[in-house]
C-alpha cells in the first residue's frame, strides 16, 4: 500500500494475467453480494445470518455436517466455523475473515450509492465491507467451495472461522473461538486480513504480507481553570491551556524504533521506491540511516508511521457556555505504538510536551502483539503464488499500523499473515469511510490469488 510504480516492464507482464482474470466467477460475486448486502454493524446489524448462508452453500457443496458449524455466543452476533478435512500430514491452516463492518448512512455517501447494497460502477464495487473484510471473507468461502468441488485432499485441515466483532463490540468473535474452541481453530499458522497489494496509476507495485502490528492506546488530555464572566477574561484559560499542549504535541516525533519487520519492509522499499528516498529507506533497512535520511522518509505519513509510535489528538471538546470562561477542556489523543514500546514511556512523552497544566491519563491498557517470522517458510510459498501471478512486484512484510484480530491469534500463538492479493490503488483509504470499493479486476485477482495460496500452502 506504499511506494512507486516499479516500471514499465511489469505493466507488461500483467496484461496477460489481467486478460485471464478480470471479473469475478458469478459464484464468488453471488457469496460476495450477500454479503456486502447483509448489514452486520454493531449492535444490531446480524453476523449470524451470514455465518448461516455459508454453512448452507457449504453444506449443499457436500461438506460433513460435523465439520460446518454456527456458532452465535449473543443473538445476532454468530460466527461460521468449518473444516475441510486433510491427510492430517501437517498441522492445519487457519484462513479468517471477520464478517462484521463499519456503520455507514447512505446520505453520507455519493449519489447512487447505498452502503448496504451492492453497486457496480466504472470498474468498481462499492459498498461497506467490499474490501474489509467481505472481499476476503467472500474469497475463502468461495475457495472452500471450489477445493471441496475439486476433491481436493489437502495435507492438513483447512479451517474457516468467519468471524463477529472485529470491529466493535467486543468479544463475540476471535476471542470468543480462542475462549471456547481454542483446539478447533488450532492451526500452523493463519491467513487473516491486513496486507494487500498496492497500485501505482493502475499497475501493481508493491505486494505487502501483515506480520506485525502497533498497538492502540488512547490518552485523555485535560486542563482546568477557574471559570467565570466571559467579559472580563483573564490569562488563566483551560481552552488556551489545552490548545498551547497540542500545540506543541503537533511538532513532536517520537524516537525512530527499528525492527526486524520494518528494516526488512524498507529493504524492500529501497528497491521500487527512487532517488533520495530509495537511499533512505535502503539505509533504514540497514539499520544505518543518517537523522537527515530519516527526517526525509518521515515526510509522507504512512513511511512515518512505520518508523516511530505516533500519537494524535482525534476529538475536542471544551467549555460550558457561550458567555462564559471554560472551566474545562478535554482531547483525545490516540496513539498508535510501535511493538514493544512501553506505554509508560509515551505517557511521560506525551507529558514532558504537553507541559504540566495538562492531566494525561491512558484509557485502558495496551494489547501487545509480538511479530510473526517474517523470514517464515511459508512467506517463500506466498511470494512464489504471487510471482506467478505479479511477476517482478515484490512481497514485503508489513507492520500493520492499524489494529487486527491478528494480535489476538499471536498472543494465543498461532502465527498471522495477513495476505490477501488485494489491489488497491497508492493512497487510496476508503475502509470505514465513504464510498468504500474494490476494483472489479482487483477482486477477480485476489481470489485466484488465494485460492492458489491456500492450495500451495495446504500440499505442504
Ligand atoms: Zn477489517
Amino acid at each position: 500500500m506504499r511506494g512507486r510504480r516499479a516500471g514499465a516492464v511489469i505493466a507488461g507482464c500483467m496484461s496477460a494475467v489481467a486478460a485471464a482474470q478480470s471479473t469475478a466467477s458469478p459464484e464468488l460475486l453471488d457469496i460476495y453480494r450477500g454479503m456486502v448486502e447483509t448489514r452486520t454493524v454493531h449492535p444490531d446489524g446480524d453476523n449470524t445470518a451470514i455465518a448461516r448462508s455459508v454453512a448452507r452453500r457449504l453444506l449443499d457443496a457436500g461438506f460433513d455436517p460435523k465439520d460446518v458449524e454456527v456458532l452465535e455466543p449473543r443473538p445476532l452476533k454468530g460466527n461460521l466455523l468449518a473444516r475441510l478435512r486433510g491427510t492430517g500430514e501437517s498441522k492445519p491452516l487457519l484462513l479468517l475473515a471477520h464478517i462484521d463492518v463499519v456503520e455507514a448512512h447512505k446520505e453520507d455517501w455519493s449519489e447512487g450509492l447505498d452502503p448496504f447494497r451492492l453497486t457496480e460502477r466504472d470498474g468498481y464495487y462499492y459498498g461497506r465491507g467490499s474490501v474489509d473484510d467481505k472481499s476476503m471473507a467472500a474469497i475463502f468461502t468461495e475457495t472452500m467451495l471450489r477445493l471441496k468441488r475439486e476433491g481436493f485432499a489437502p495435507k492438513r485441515d483447512i479451517v474457516l472461522a468467519l468471524t463477529a466483532d472485529e470491529e466493535t463490540g467486543g468479544s463475540n468473535g476471535v476471542e470468543y473461538l480462542l475462549r471456547n474452541r481454542r483446539t478447533d481453530i488450532d492451526a500452523a499458522y493463519a491467513l487473516n486480513e491486513g496486507g494487500g497489494g498496492t497500485y501505482r496509476d493502475g499497475h501493481p507495485f508493491l505486494h505487502s504480507v501483515q506480520v506485525s502490528e502497533k498497538m492502540y492506546l488512547s490518552f485523555d488530555l485535560e486542563t482546568t481553570s477557574a471559570g467565570g464572566h466571559s467579559s472580563i477574561p483573564s490569562r488563566d484559560n483551560a481552552i488556551y491551556d489545552l490548545a498551547a499542549g497540542l500545540e506543541r504535541l503537533a511538532r513532536h516525533d517520537f524516537p525512530v524504533r527499528s525492527s526486524v519487520v520494518t528494516r526488512a519492509y524498507f529493504a524492500e522499499l529501497a528497491r521500487v521506491e527512487k532517488g533520495e528516498v530509495a537511499q533512505a529507506a535502503a539505509a533504514v533497512g540497514a539499520g544505518d540511516a543518517s537523522d537527515a535520511q530519516v527526517a526525509r522518509l518521515s515526510r509522507g505519513p504512512r513511511y512515518n508511521a512505520q518508523l516511530r509510535t505516533t500519537c494524535v489528538p482525534t476529538r475536542l471538546e471544551g467549555g460550558q457556555a457561550d458567555n462564559a470562561l471554560p472551566q474545562r477542556a478535554h482531547a483525545t489523543v490516540n496513539c498508535r505504538l510501535m511493538p514493544g514500546e512501553d506505554p509508560q514511556f509515551v505517557a511521560s512523552e506525551i507529558q514532558r510536551v504537553a507541559g504540566e497544566r495538562v492531566s494525561v491519563k491512558a484509557r485502558g491498557k495496551v494489547r501487545v502483539s509480538e511479530p510473526s517470522d517474517p523470514a517464515a517458510p511459508i512467506m517463500a510459498t506466498i511470494r512464489r503464488v504471487s510471482e506467478s501471478m505479479w511477476p517482478g512486484v515484490p512481497v514485503v512484510p508489513t507492520m500493520g499500523t492499524g489494529a487486527t484480530d491478528g494480535s489476538r491469534l499471536r498472543n494465543a500463538g498461532i502465527p498471522v499473515y495477513g495476505v490477501s492479493g488485494l489491489f488497491v490503488e497508492y493512497g487510496e483509504s476508503r475502509a470505514h469511510g465513504r464510498d468504500e470499493r474494490l476494483g472489479v479486476r482487483a477482486l477477480a485477482q485476489g481470489n485466484e490469488f488465494l485460492y492458489r495460496l491456500v492450495r500451495a500452502l495446504a500440499s505442504e
